[in-house]
């Protein structure tokens, strides 16, 4: 399996994985394998940054946490309340039957290097 549970690659960094065992692999067979995990509903697709994608072993509903600095994606263990999911029925009129958010911000590393770097008036 090209995905562990935890992490959620770019096809660019899955291809970089693979190339450690097969150099001669190029990024369109590995998109073309990506998508046919994702419809056979092996993998999921999570929205990164200026358009990335991002590939997700977990295929049930569940949040994930962006960061805007290295572009690192992780899971978020939260449930999205039924206050929110019927929100989104009444805005969309869509039967909605689950949901995945991406909260944004920085990462812990990028957060603590963000702090070391900022001038000192800035911190608050
Ligand atoms: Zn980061
Ligand atoms: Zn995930």
């Amino acid at each position: 399996m090209l995905l562990r549970k935890e992490d959620h690659p770019t096809a660019e960094q899955v291809l970089a994985r693979v190339r450690r065992r097969l150099p001669h692999v190029s990024l369109g067979t590995v998109y073309r394998n990506l998508d046919k995990l994702v419809r056979c509903g092996r993998v999921t697709r999570v929205p990164g940054g200026e358009g990335r994608m991002h590939f997700d072993a977990r295929t049930d509903h569940h949040c994930h946490a962006r960061c805007a600095k290295c572009g690192r994606v992780v899971d978020v263990e939260l449930e999205v309340g039924q206050e929110m999911t019927e929100q989104a029925r009444q805005c969309s009129g869509f039967r909605v039957t689950g949901a995945s958010l991406v909260f944004e911000g920085l990462c812990p590393d990028c957060a603590a290097e963000d702090w070391k770097t900022s001038k000192p008036k800035e911190r608050g």
